[in-house]
C-alpha cells in the first residue's frame, strides 16, 4: 500500500479525546531519506499524531503503514522493532545512571535474526558477543554525537542540550529507519543545536528518514525539504518551505492561533 520510497504513510488518522477531536482525518506520507517538518500552532495535534504513529495512543480511526505493513494500534516496542522510533525524554530513574548505562539499557534492535541467533544451539557465547557488540555500538554512537567524554557522567547532571543528544543517541541504538523528533531542540543552546542538526543531516544522507516537530520556523524552513502544516487536527498544507511561507491559509492559521 505504501508507495516505494515512502516508508511512512498516515491515512485518515483520527484521534478523539472524549468530545475533543485532536487529530481530524490527517493524511500524509514521508519520503525515504528525507527530513520532513511537521508544524502548526499550539494544540494543532502534532504530538497526538506522533503518539498515534508510534503506538502510544490508539487512534480512533485511520491507519498507519510502515512500508507495506500496517502498524496501526501496535504497541510502541512492536513498532520500534519494525524500525520506527521516536525520542523519549530521559526518565527520572535513568538520571541516576551514567550516560553509558543509559545507552546499554536502550531497547535493542530485534529486527532480523539477532534475537534468534542468541538462543539457537551452537550460538554459545552469543549473548556475550551481543553484549560486546552493543557496548561497541553504544561507544560509537556517543562518539558520533560527541558526548563520549560524558560516558561516566550521571545523566541527571547533563545540560538540557546534552540530554537531547543522549536521547537521540539512545533512539538510534534501536537501529531505526524512521525517526520522529518532537521538539528535539527545545532548551538547546545554539552550539549544540547546530551539532544536533548537523548529525541529523549526516544520518539523513545515510538514508535515515526524519519527521521533525519544531516550533522554530527558521529551523524548519532552513533544514526541511518539505513541510506539513497542521491546524485544528487537520493537515492544512503539505509543500516545499518556500510555498509554505506564502500560503495564505498557513499565514492565517498562525496569525489567528
Ligand atoms: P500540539 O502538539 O500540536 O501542540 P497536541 O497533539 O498536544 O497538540 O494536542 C492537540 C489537542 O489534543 C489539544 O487540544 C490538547 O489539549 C488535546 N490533547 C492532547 N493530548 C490529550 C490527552 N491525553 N487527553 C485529552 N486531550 C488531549
Ligand atoms: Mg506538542
Amino acid at each position: 500500500e505504501t508507495p516505494p520510497g515512502r516508508p511512512l504513510r498516515v491515512k485518515n488518522l483520527r484521534k478523539e479525546f472524549g468530545g475533543l477531536t485532536a487529530v481530524d482525518d490527517a493524511s500524509f506520507d514521508v519520503e525515504a531519506g528525507s527530513l520532513t517538518g511537521l508544524i502548526g500552532p499550539n494544540g494543532a495535534g502534532k504530538s497526538t499524531t506522533f503518539n498515534c504513529i508510534t503506538g502510544v495512543h490508539q487512534p480512533t480511526s485511520g491507519s498507519v503503514h510502515l512500508h507495506d505493513e500496517e502498524i496501526t494500534g501496535l504497541r510502541p516496542y512492536q513498532i520500534a522493532d519494525r524500525g520506527l522510533v521516536r525520542t523519549f525524554q530521559i526518565a527520572r530513574e535513568l538520571e541516576e545512571m551514567t550516560v553509558l548505562e543509559n545507552m546499554m539499557l536502550a531497547p535493542r534492535a530485534q529486527r532480523g535474526e539477532s534475537l534468534w541467533r542468541s538462543v539457537l544451539p551452537g550460538a554459545r557465547g552469543g549473548v556475550r558477543d551481543q553484549e560486546r557488540e552493543l557496548r561497541e555500538r553504544a561507544w560509537e554512537t556517543l562518539e558520533f554525537f560527541e558526548i563520549d567524554h560524558l560516558a561516566e557522567e550521571y545523566a541527571g547532571n547533563l545540560s538540557g542540550g546534552q540530554r537531547k543528544l543522549l536521547e537521540m543517541a539512545r533512539a538510534l541504538l534501536t537501529d531505526p529507519e524512521v525517526v520522529l523528533l518532537d521538539e528535539p531542540l527545545a532548551g538547546v543552546n545554539p552550539t549544540l543545536e547546530e551539532k544536533l542538526l548537523d548529525r541529523i543531516h549526516d544520518l539523513r544522507e545515510e538514508g535515515y528518514t526524519f519527521l521533525l516537530v519544531e516550533h522554530d520556523m527558521d529551523v524548519i524552513m532552513e533544514n526541511c525539504e518539505r513541510v506539513i502544516v497542521m491546524h485544528r487536527g487537520r493537515v492544512l498544507a503539505d509543500d516545499a518551505p518556500a510555498a509554505i511561507r506564502e500560503n495564505e491559509q498557513v499565514i492565517d492559521a498562525y496569525l489567528g492561533a
